[in-house]
């Protein structure tokens, strides 16, 4: 079954099409790109597995192809700039569509550059991590790193489409496949309860990469993100809210230095460190920790001490004039974004770090 959504952006509005098999001939990705020129953009790992098959779906099209090294170290203004040459070198021109195939380091890089060329092309979305289908490729974030920090170089860009091939989530990594979980995990928590309890009861199925629920899990994520989206695309305040766990998880995964810790599993154990802070009761704090717990996700921080893990977080780009901001919970399923805190109880929070 082919589920699709639609992203409500006015003239920038485009569908998320989710699907099991999707690559393998179950979708014609042809039509929906307008001239007759493509560049897809991968990396060493993804390009193997799925190329051809991508390269299936865009018949009739012309397609260059370009193939990045893997992980977040080439997240660069580097990988942009051969992105860009190779645009120049095959002749692109504005009708010309720029594809990203693969999970949110090439969906960055690639929407990016699409951002950049020519002032902006038509850009499309393959994502192949479950972090990527939930989060990164919706929403028209693109950007790179700078080696002052993450993410400090980009642009809002939205796709045209993006195309969720559940299949491919058959050769992801365990841990890569948990690590998206823990988005999945924030959109019930923050946003819609009863997704909330379905992940609860169905947590094993995910695990066990059952296609119907992994569907199911990406669609209502997806409606959730494409919510919040439509509503504050360039945060200006509620789409913040998508930040649940990320000020303590970003502090954690700066002080294990980045790459120690999946940004998935600092943002599992930063989410439970925001519903402490919260004050929500201990039944819904506990229910959180247990499903982060059962999907295989790390409940506490790292011992990197409370005082580093606390310098850390007055480095969170999301500062607003040097107070810290937290997105904290009233219930299960209902978020909001607070600059006012209780300090005792942040000190307490993190007391786990020590
Ligand atoms: P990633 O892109 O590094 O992918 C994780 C690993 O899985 C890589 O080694 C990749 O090559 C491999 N892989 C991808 N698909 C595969 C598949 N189907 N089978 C086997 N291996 C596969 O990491 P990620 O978690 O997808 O994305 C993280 C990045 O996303 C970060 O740079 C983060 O800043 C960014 N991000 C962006 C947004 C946004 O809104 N733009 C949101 C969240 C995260
Ligand atoms: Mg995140």
């Amino acid at each position: 079954m082919t589920i699709s959504l639609n992203v409500d952006l006015g003239d920038r509005s485009y569908p998320i099409v989710i699907g099991r098999g999707l690559l393998d001939g179950g979708f014609n990705l042809a039509e929906y790109v307008g001239g007759t020129d493509c560049l897809i953009v991968s990396n060493d790992t993804v390009a193997p597995l799925y190329l051809d098959s991508l390269r299936a779906d865009l018949d009739g099209k012309s397609i260059a192809t370009i193939c990045l090294g893997d992980g977040e170290q080439f997240k660069t203004v580097a990988s942009v700039e051969a992105i860009l040459d190779t645009l120049v070198s095959v002749g692109a021109n504005r009708d010309t569509t720029v594809i990203a195939l693969g999970g949110g380091v090439v969906g960055d890089i690639t929407g990016f550059a699409a951002a950049c060329y020519m002032r902006g092309v038509s850009f499309v979305q393959v994502p192949t991590t479950l972090l990527a289908q939930v989060d990164s490729s919706v929403g028209g974030k693109t950007g790179v790193n700078h080696a002052k920090g993450k993410n400090l170089i980009g642009a809002f860009h939205q796709p045209r489409i993006v195309l969720i091939d559940t299949e491919t989530l058959d050769t992801l990594p365990d841990r890569e496949l948990k690590a998206g979980l823990a988005e999945v995990i924030k959109y019930g928590a923050i946003a819609d309860a009863d997704f909330f309890d379905w992940l609860e009861h169905n947590m094993g199925a995910l695990l066990a990469r059952d296609h119907d629920a992994l569907a199911y899990a990406i669609k209502r994520s997806c409606e959730l993100k494409a919510e919040v989206v439509a509503e504050d695309e360039r945060e200006a305040g509620r789409r913040a809210i998508l930040n649940f766990g990320h000020t303590f998880g970003h502090a954690i995964e700066h002080c294990q230095g980045y790459g120690e810790w999946l940004h998935g599993e600092a943002v599992a154990a930063g989410m439970i460190m925001a519903a402490e802070l919260s004050g929500i009761d201990a039944t819904a704090t506990e229910r959180l920790a247990a499903l982060v717990k059962f999907a295989g996700l790390p409940t506490e921080p790292p011992r990197a001490g409370a005082a580093r893990l606390r310098d850390a977080m007055g480095l969170d780009k999301k500062v607003v004039a040097k107070k810290l901001r937290f997105v904290l919970l009233r219930e299960l399923g209902d978020a909001y974004l607070a600059s006012d805190y209780d300090e005792p109880k942040l000190e307490k929070v993190l007391e786990a770090a020590d």
